[in-house]
């Protein structure tokens, strides 16, 4: 064997031996043997390798019977931190979390600009203050994925983002050349695809989210990995033709699927029906509880049309769990029954369909998770949904009054 093929080795078995200690939270070395298959002696040097590297740490576990307590080994959160990004349209989230993917600090920030050299701007003096924040932890900031809401290929460079009209931007060439930090860029569909996973949905290999939000957007998870087609740009699902001849669509086709499934268009409609009334998602629940004959009409057919949108991914793609992220069908009581009892092909098959509870978390949840993937170097992640996501949204909707 040569050298090299060493080195890869170890590489290979340090990754294997920290995905299991995140995924355990605290194992011996004599478990990890047993578990990893790897044999003690290989343990033993590369837990101490992990440990002078400050990634892991030790302690005795706590037990009532007789003899040694073992020693344990589990994930030094703190030794460093990333950063997810949202890039949506007007609004900025930021979340920044451990390596064990709580989030320690996150914020939404509002812009009134969509220059692009103006929002690298904002990005670069955020990303530096969070950088100066945490740089006295072991390495400080180690990653920042941003997730934009467009077509970003395999070599992260932005294609498109229809809501800011930017066309072929290196974002993530323009961050790095002013920020001694990696930067990666994503689109924010796969993130939350991503976070669905690792967060929520740890037993399924085959996972498809849909959002629907400005727009409609798809990532997905085939065989447990992410999947994002030959120049990356797969999952474009709101633009598949629903109607032929429909409504113009910002692509420049007719009839395409957001055009009936998008939050603003079930709003654009709702309204038109109300004579002009704007309603919000609060007064749509209400209403919809209330049984408005207006509202639950509109409501139907919305969700006729998101039956056949599914109803066609379904066949495509025969997955296991179909995560819908949307605020408008969190407004409906009993939405999931009502989606499935549309969804009568004989031919179609999937596992299960579950509306999102990482909402509008679910991009940076994704991006953090994603980040420490790249940082550890570990071939699978799964990461806890812990009480501190929760806390965090109590806290945001608290600093929101
Ligand atoms: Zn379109």
């Amino acid at each position: 064997m040569s050298t090299g093929d060493g080195a890869y080795i170890k590489k290979l078995n340090r990754s294997i031996i920290l995905q299991r200690i995140i995924e355990y939270g605290m194992i011996s070395r004599a478990d990890l043997s047993k578990i990893t298959g790897l044999n003690k002696a290989t343990i033993s040097v590369q837990v101490a390798d992990l440990l002078e590297d400050e990634l892991i740490y030790e302690t005795r576990q706590e037990h009532h019977g007789v003899g040694r307590r073992p020693i344990m080994l589990s994930i030094n959160s703190k030794a460093a931190y990333v950063l997810g990004i949202d890039l949506d349209y007007k609004v900025i989230h930021y979340s920044l979390s451990n390596l064990l993917g709580y989030p320690v600090q996150s914020e939404s920030m509002e812009i009134d600009t969509e220059n692009y050299e103006e929002i690298v701007q904002i990005l670069k003096n955020k990303i530096q203050f969070y950088d100066q924040e945490f740089n006295s932890s072991k390495y400080g900031l180690v990653s920042v994925i941003i997730g934009v809401h467009g077509t970003v290929n395999k070599d992260e460079h932005i294609y498109f983002v229809p809501k800011y009209q930017w066309h072929h931007k290196n974002l993530k060439e323009d961050l790095e050349k002013e920020l001694d930090i990696p930067i990666s860029i994503e689109n924010n569909a796969n993130l939350s695809a991503y976070a669905e996973r690792v967060y929520k949905h740890q037993e399924s290999d085959n996972l498809l989210t849909i959002i629907l939000s400005s727009g409609i957007g798809a990532g997905m998870m085939l065989e447990g990995e992410l999947q994002k087609g030959y120049h990356g740009y797969a999952g474009e699902m709101g633009h598949m033709i629903l109607s032929p001849g429909g409504e113009i669509c910002s692509c420049g086709n007719k009839g395409c699927w957001e055009r009936y499934n998008s939050e603003p268009s079930f709003f654009e409609r709702l309204s038109a029906k109300m004579g002009g009334t704007r309603i919000t998602y609060e007064e749509l629940e209400e209403l919809l509880n209330a049984g408005n004959e207006t509202v639950v009409n509109q409501m139907e057919q919305f969700l006729f049309h998101l039956s056949i949108g599914l109803n066609n991914i379904i066949n495509l793609y025969n997955p296991e769990t179909i995560v819908l992220n949307s605020k408008v069908l969190q407004c409906t009581p009993n939405v999931v029954n009502k989606v499935e009892s549309n969804l009568n092909s004989s031919v179609s098959q999937y596992k299960e369909i579950v509306l999102s509870d990482l909402g509008d978390d679910a991009c940076v949840m994704g991006a953090c998770a994603l980040a420490i993937k790249k940082f550890l170097k570990v071939p699978k992640l799964l990461l806890e949904y812990s009480e501190e996501h929760y806390l965090n949204e109590v806290k945001e909707a608290k600093s929101a009054l």
